[in-house]
């Protein structure tokens, strides 16, 4: 029994021992109530949007949008259902990024690279260089 394991539950800043779950047993009672009811209201209501499914369960849109992520809520057969994209908020359906955030990031990573193996090649091209160089003197 290690008190080590003792952390404030993310949902209520209660503090409990840590388990398998990431918050405490009583949110997880409640998170698996809300889950409950979302899947309830889904199987009625397949064209609802996040905001309707979080109006009528009273369930928040953050903890909805979480249960998509974790593949709880499947969305493949609710057409008009969506969740923000972590950087900019536009609704997407997949991942965690809309495809112009996800592009943008893409490219930013490319750039770095690209960077990072221009360098290499610079300095590699100095190196010869110098060595053509120095040959070139002590030639002389
Ligand atoms: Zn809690
Ligand atoms: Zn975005």
């Amino acid at each position: 029994m290690g008190i080590g394991n003792l952390q404030n539950c993310p949902r209520c800043g209660k503090l409990f021992v840590k388990g398998i779950k990431d918050v405490c047993p009583a949110c997880d009672r409640e998170i698996e109530e809300e889950y409950q009811r979302c899947a309830e209201y889904i199987r009625e209501h397949r064209l609802v949007n996040l905001y309707e499914l979080s109006e009528a369960t009273k369930v928040s849109v953050k903890q909805i949008t979480k249960f998509i992520k974790e593949g709880r809520i499947s969305i493949a057969e609710m057409p008009n259902m969506t969740y923000p994209c972590e950087s900019c908020g536009e609704p997407i359906r997949e991942g965690k990024l809309c495809p112009s955030c996800r592009s943008r990031l893409e490219k930013g990573i490319k750039q770095a690279i690209e960077k990072q193996t221009m360098k290499e090649e610079q300095s590699k091209g100095i190196g010869f260089r110098r060595d053509f160089l120095d040959k070139g003197q002590n030639g002389r």
